[in-house]
């Protein structure tokens, strides 16, 4: 191999991982590892865009108002049971006080 495609191999190598080391910084914080680093690598900064503007897969807590992952059944940080939490909105409790009482 010569000594160009050497020095062009290395150039992308470093491009892949600058790319995929960013792109997993963003998907961190984006509570999306694996896509930011895919990304990252394949597209560089336009794959570090598109991870930042992705919808972080992250919920609001109903009982602290804290994000939290959108798989996560019981807050781990208030301890609520955020399942419970949804179906328990305020048109189900309005027809749960209803319930029984006549017109
Ligand atoms: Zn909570």
């Amino acid at each position: 191999m010569s000594l160009a495609a050497n020095t062009w191999l290395g150039w992308l190598l470093a491009w892949v991982l600058s790319g995929a080391l960013v792109g997993a910084a963003i998907g961190f914080r984006h509570d999306r590892l694996l896509f930011g680093i895919g990304l990252g690598a394949l597209l560089g900064p336009i794959g570090w865009f598109l991870v930042a503007r992705s919808r972080a897969a992250q919920v609001e807590c109903p009982g602290c108002s804290r994000h939290i992952s959108r798989t996560a059944l019981v807050c781990p940080r208030c301890g609520t049971n955020v399942r419970q939490a949804q179906a328990r909105n305020p048109r189900s409790a309005l027809r749960q006080a209803d319930r029984g009482k006549p017109w």
